[in-house]
């Protein structure tokens, strides 16, 4: 089944996942925040995807949030904390059996949103493909990866995954998408925050062994109080291993404090803390934690929700 692909969202990934699927023929049209970031991308000629060096430019069709064509298929792209006004921006078009695709990291922005549009279907996503902006429509293809894509409320699969499939987009439908996301969750929770802390690289964190140590016991811990047993399952073995293999790394949290950019941590840390609260499970590193990021981002002038 094929139908246009809106995207809301032409930054990063959004851009990313764009260009391969215009790149194979499917329909695709971005959403622009505002007239003026349509004249921009306009006088671009298009949004460039650049893959090992290689630009190529792609002229998708754009319009601004103001159109009034309905949408059936839209894929959010936005950060967390810009998820939910986004989709209150285009509630107004969706077909009433729209389907959306969240592709934000994290947790609490999927159920805001879907509070918004109770009669779409959302489909989360958990992504490991990495890409940035280099300048406005133009992404970098940084990291290959995967996508996990799945409803909690209806394990069906949908039809338009062919269009993943044709545009080479690795995915796999899973009932289980709450579970990844819970487990991306608290990878981040125990390695990001601690990155800002102490200025350092991922691997950095090796000198920190108990301190990370601590955190994946309490954040296991939390897994089995809400429910995710088998996102908590060898936790701190994985830890391990990512400080290891992405010791060269700057974590995103860290790049987003040094750039001086809004972090997502209201929809990480922030809400592994609300969940173990509304259980009445205290975690008092994990709290602690929480607590020194949002001063150390307060001290930074960057917000902390
Ligand atoms: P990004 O580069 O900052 O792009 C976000 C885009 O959303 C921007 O282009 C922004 O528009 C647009 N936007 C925000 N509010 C909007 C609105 N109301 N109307 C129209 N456009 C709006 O972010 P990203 O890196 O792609 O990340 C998106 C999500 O994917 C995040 O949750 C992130 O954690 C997750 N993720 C990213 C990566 C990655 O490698 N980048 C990997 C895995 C997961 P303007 O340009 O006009 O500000």
């Amino acid at each position: 089944m094929s139908s246009t692909w809106h995207i809301l969202g032409a930054g990063s990934l959004g851009s990313l996942w764009a260009c391969r699927l215009a790149r194979a023929g499917k329909t695709v049209r971005l959403i622009l925040r505002d007239e003026q970031r349509l004249r921009d991308y306009q006088s671009a000629g298009g949004l460039t995807l650049v893959e090992q060096g290689r630009p190529q430019t792609f002229a998708i069709d754009a319009q601004t949030t103001a159109d009034s064509s309905p949408i059936q298929r839209l894929l959010l792209a936005c950060k967390a904390y810009d998820a939910e006004k986004a989709v209150a921006s285009i509630a107004h078009r969706l077909r009433p059996d729209a389907e959306l695709i969240l592709l934000q990291n994290g947790l609490g922005s999927q159920d805001d949103v879907a509070a918004r549009v109770p009669l779409a279907r959302c489909v989360s996503a958990s992504s490991t493909e990495g890409a940035f902006r280099e300048r406005d429509w133009q992404v970098n293809f940084a990291g290959h990866g995967f996508n996990w894509l799945g409803d909690p409320a209806n394990p069906l699969a949908p039809t338009w995954l062919d269009d993943l499939a044709d545009a080479g987009i690795p995915h796999e439908w899973t009932p289980d998408i709450l579970t990844r996301l819970w487990r991306k969750l608290a990878l981040n929770c125990a390695i990001n925050p601690l990155t800002v802390l102490y200025d350092c690289r991922n691997g950095g964190l090796a000198e920190h062994h108990c301190e990370v140590a601590t955190l994946c016991a309490e954040l296991a811990e939390l897994l089995q109080v809400c429910g995710q047993p088998q996102a908590a399952e060898g936790l701190e073995n994985e830890v391990q291993r990512v400080i290891q293999a992405t010791a060269a790394n700057y974590s995103s949290m860290y790049q987003d404090v040094g750039n001086g950019r809004r972090t997502e941590i209201h929809y990480l840390l922030g809400h592994a803390c609300r969940t173990a609260t509304r259980h009445g499970h205290p975690l008092p590193h994990l709290e602690r934690l929480y607590r020194r990021l949002v001063e150390h981002l307060n001290g930074h002038g960057l917000p902390s929700d």
